[in-house]
C-alpha cells in the first residue's frame, strides 16, 4: 500500500511539474500551476461525488464506481470492507436464527429482558404460558404482564439461587418455576418451567397424609382412652396381660405423638391458619417451654440455663414458634446423658435475632447433619426407641422457620454437644407491643 501512495504521489507531481512547463511554453509558469491544481481539484471532487453517491445509494451497494488511480484503490478497498461486513452479518444473523429456532423448539419459556424488565425477545412457549403476544408486548416492562408482587420482589432482589413458583397470569391453572439468570449488560434471561404435574403430586401427597392422620386419629384416641383405662385398672387384670396392655398404651400414645406431628407438618406444609403478623415474646416463650423441658428431663437433672437479650420480640405465629423451639430444647434435653447442661440463647444483631440451643450432649457425627431436618432421618437409628420421637422433629423446625423467613444452622461433632441456632431476618424484629388498655377501673 506504501508503495502504492508513494507512486500516485509521484504521479501528482509529475503532473503539476508538466503543467508548471506548460505553463512555462506561454510564459505563465504560475498560471500553469494553478491550472494543474484547479483540474487536480476538480477530479478529486467528481471522486468524491462518486463516492458520496455510492455511500448514499444502497441499492449499488455491491457495485463499486469505476474509477483510476488513488480513487480507484480507495473504492477497491470499501469494497472489500463492505462484503466482508456483509458476509459476517449474514453469518451472525444464521447464528441468530439457529439459536432462535432452537430457544422456539423448547417446551419452556425463554424471555430475555434488559435490567429494567423491558421484554426484547421471548420464545413461543413463553406466548403459550404466560401469554404474551408477539406484536403487541415487545418493549414492555415484564412486571406489567406478571403482575405478581412475589414475581416483582423475586426480579429485583437478584439473588436468584432459588427458583420462584407461581400460577402462570394468563392460565392460572397452570403452575409454573421461573428461574431467573443474569448476562450481558446485568440484562435477564427467564427461563419458566410449566411444574403444573409435580405441584398437583406434591398437594396430592400433602392432602392425603393430612386426610389420612386426620381418618386415624380418632379411632386411635378411642384405643387410646381404653388402653389407659385398663392400665389404671391393670390390678384387675390377669397377670398375663398387663405387660402387654402396657406396652399397647405406650405404644399408642407413640402412634398418637406421631400423628400430632404430621398433622402440624401438613399445616406447616400448607401455610395454613398462620397469624404471621402477630407479635410474640420471646422471653416468655422460651422461659414456660424451659419449664416443661425440665419436667422431661426429672431425674436426670440437667441444667438448663436461659439467656435472652434485649429486643425478645418476633413478629410471628406463636403457636408454630412454640413447636420449633420446644422440640429443639426437648431433643436437646433428650440427647444429653443426665446432669448435662443446655444452655438456651436469644440474641440479635445487624443480621437479624437468633435463637441458639446448645448442648453438652452426644453429638451428631457431621455426615448426617445435612439430612437431619428430612422427615424421619435419624442420625443413630438405634437410639430412637430409647428416646421416643417421632423422628418429625427438626422437619417441622425447617418448616416453621421457612413460613417465618428464616433458616436452621447445625453445628456439632461426635461426643462435642450440639448447637442448633434459628435465624431470623432483621425485619421479623418487633418493639415491644402497647400495654393492653386496663378497662377494670370503667
Ligand atoms: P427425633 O424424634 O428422632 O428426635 P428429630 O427430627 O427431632 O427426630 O431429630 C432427628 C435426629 O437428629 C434425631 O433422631 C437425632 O439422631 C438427631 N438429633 C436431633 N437433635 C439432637 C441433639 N440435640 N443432639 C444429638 N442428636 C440430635
Amino acid at each position: 500500500m506504501q508503495h502504492n501512495w508513494t507512486r500516485y504521489l509521484r504521479l501528482i507531481v509529475v503532473f503539476l511539474i508538466m503543467s508548471v512547463g506548460a505553463g512555462l511554453l506561454v510564459g505563465q509558469a504560475l498560471a500553469g500551476l494553478v491550472l494543474g491544481l484547479l483540474m487536480y481539484l476538480g477530479w478529486t471532487l467528481i471522486q468524491i461525488r462518486k463516492l458520496h453517491h455510492w455511500l448514499n445509494n444502497p441499492d449499488a451497494a455491491s457495485e463499486a464506481p469505476e474509477s483510476i488511480g488513488l480513487w480507484g484503490d480507495i473504492f477497491d478497498s470499501i469494497h472489500r470492507l463492505q462484503r466482508d461486513h456483509l458476509m459476517t452479518r449474514d453469518r451472525l444473523q444464521a447464528a441468530v436464527n439457529r439459536v432462535q429456532e432452537s430457544t422456539n423448539a423448547m417446551r419452556d419459556g425463554v424471555i430475555m429482558t434488559d435490567a429494567r424488565g423491558v421484554m426484547e425477545w421471548w420464545n413461543g412457549s413463553a406466548e403459550y404460558l404466560l401469554g404474551f403476544r408477539r406484536h403487541t408486548d415487545r418493549g414492555q416492562y415484564i412486571h406489567n404482564l406478571i403482575r405478581n408482587p412475589a414475581f416483582k420482589a423475586y426480579f429485583d432482589a437478584r439473588d436468584y439461587r432459588e427458583p420462584l413458583e407461581l400460577n402462570s397470569p394468563a392460565k392460572p391453572h397452570i403452575h409454573l418455576q421461573i428461574q431467573i439468570s443474569l448476562f450481558g449488560d446485568d440484562d435477564r434471561l427467564i427461563v419458566a418451567k410449566d411444574v403444573t404435574r409435580l405441584f398437583q403430586l406434591e398437594q396430592m401427597r400433602r392432602d392425603f397424609v393430612g386426610n389420612v392422620s386426620h381418618e386415624m386419629r380418632t379411632p386411635l384416641t378411642v384405643i387410646s382412652g381404653y388402653l389407659e383405662t385398663m392400665v389404671d385398672h391393670s390390678d384387675d387384670l390377669p397377670p398375663k396381660w398387663r405387660r402387654a396392655v402396657a406396652t399397647m398404651a405406650q405404644q399408642s400414645s407413640r402412634m398418637e405423638a406421631l400423628i400430632t406431628d404430621l398433622i402440624l407438618l401438613s399445616k406447616l406444609e400448607t401455610g395454613e391458619q398462620m397469624i404471621n403478623d402477630a407479635v410474640t415474646d420471646i422471653r416468655e416463650l422460651t422461659t414456660q417451654v424451659c419449664h416443661d423441658a425440665k419436667a422431661l428431663s426429672g431425674d436426670k437433672q440437667h441444667e438448663i440455663v436461659v439467656d435472652i437479650g434485649e429486643r425478645h420480640f418476633l413478629r410471628g405465629d406463636e403457636g408454630q414458634l412454640r413447636s420449633a423451639f420446644s422440640n429443639l430444647i426437648f431433643n436437646a434435653v433428650k440427647y444429653t446423658p443426665a446432669r448435662g447442661r443446655v444452655n438456651v440463647r436469644w440474641s440479635t444483631d445487624k443480621a437479624g435475632a437468633h435463637l441458639s440451643v446448645k448442648d453438652t450432649g452426644i453429638g451428631i457425627d457431621p455426615v448426617h447433619i445435612p439430612r437431619l431436618t428430612e422427615r424421619f432421618y435419624r442420625a443413630d437409628p438405634s437410639r430412637h426407641q430409647e428416646t421416643g420421637g417421632t423422628g418429625l422433629g427438626l422437619a417441622i423446625v425447617k418448616h416453621v422457620l421457612l413460613n417465618h423467613d428464616g433458616r436452621l444452622e447445625i453445628k456439632s461433632g461426635v461426643g462435642k454437644g450440639s448447637e442448633f441456632i434459628c435465624h431470623f431476618p432483621r425485619e421479623r424484629i418487633a418493639e415491644q407491643p402497647p400495654e393492653p388498655l386496663d378497662h377494670s377501673a370503667d
